[in-house]
């Protein structure tokens, strides 16, 4: 029988997401089982292979009718070596993932980083679809992204290819960032780049609702942050200029050297939606190529937490498949 499913596996430092599909990419099911960090995640693929096996009797599936299981990891992979080499909210260090998965699943499996994944669930079901060359960002709590060159994931040399979130884009005097270096796009238009420039310039100006909010013991989030700006807040509205504007420069300095095709705004503060884009698309007009700028749209997101899955399944399609 010619294999037609392939397996989506999502992990995170929380939950792991799993999704069933056919290789067309239709979702025949998908779930979550808890992320068991203990014992530095050695429990986390024997997890992972007994809930599987769980779904598939049910869903009255062989192994035999699988390519194989693609699984997107948050850290430092490689990908040819089929090595996590670093996954430090897992536990996970040198730890031959591919191996020791492949042997608990019996079927053949492929490993990439997580946001990469995303990019690539983007481009195969989401609002990539139709586009070869795509870049994500994804703006949550860091700023993670993936990039898609000619219909593959670009990985680089090291797997280090498309870490969006470390641009620098404050060159002298910039903030603290988690990777170690300072004046990251971070550090300035993730979620607590976008709290922490709120927070300064609450402080500035007084009148601001945000500074009132402040002064009521309220945690500036981005949500109240885009309301405000929302009701006319100029402080509010100060703050999102300056985020969109380090997002357009580096979205408009990495696509003068890649030329995309659409550019694909994920992660939860694109819910933000207009607001977000508006701003966006000004900075990165200033900074971008005339020709690049004519190629390229700007999009949401449109699978949300499904890229993850999606993307782990389209690498098991794109790889496993002999
Ligand atoms: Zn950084």
């Amino acid at each position: 029988m010619e294999a037609q499913y392939v397996l989506g596996i999502d992990v995170g430092g929380t939950s792991v997401k799993i999704a069933v599909l056919s290789v067309e990419g239709n979702l025949l099911e998908k779930w979550n089982i808890p992320t068991d960090k203990a014992n530095n995640g050695a429990n986390v693929l024997k997890d992972i292979s007994s809930s599987v096996d769980e779904h598939l009797s049910k869903l009255k599936l062989n192994k035999n009718q699988f390519i194989g299981a693609g699984i997107g990891v948050p850290g430092f992979i490689n990908m040819e070596k089929g090595m996590v080499d670093f996954a430090v909210n897992i536990g996970w260090k040198d730890y031959p993932i591919v191996r020791i998965l492949s042997e608990c699943l019996d079927m053949p499996v492929a490993v990439d980083n997580d946001a990469n994944l995303a990019a690539a669930g983007e481009y195969w079901q989401g609002a990539g679809t139709g586009a070869d060359d795509v870049i994500l960002f994804t703006i949550g709590t860091g700023v993670g992204g993936g990039i898609i060159v000619k219909g593959d994931i670009l990985h680089g040399v090291g797997g280090m290819g498309g870490e969006i979130g470390h641009v620098t884009v404050v060159p002298e005097g910039g903030a603290p960032c988690n990777c170690g270096k300072t004046g990251c796009l971070e550090t300035v238009s993730s979620a607590t780049g976008i709290v922490r420039i709120a927070n300064m310039e609450a402080e500035k100006n007084k009148e601001s609702s945000l500074y009132k909010q402040k002064q009521e013991g309220i945690q500036l989030t981005t949500k109240n942050i885009f309301e405000a700006a929302a009701l006319g807040d100029q402080t509010a509205d100060t703050v999102i200029e300056k985020a969109m504007y380090y997002l357009g420069l580096a979205a408009a300095n990495i696509a003068n050297v890649l030329n995309p095709q659409r550019i694909v705004i994920g992660g939860g503060v694109s819910a933000a939606g207009e607001q977000l884009l508006f701003p966006l698309r000004n900075h990165y007009e200033k900074f971008a190529l005339d020709r690049v700028k004519l190629d390229s749209e700007f999009v949401l997101a449109e699978l949300g937490n499904d890229a993850g899955v999606m993307g782990a399944a389209w690498l098991a399609k794109k790889y496993l498949k002999d």
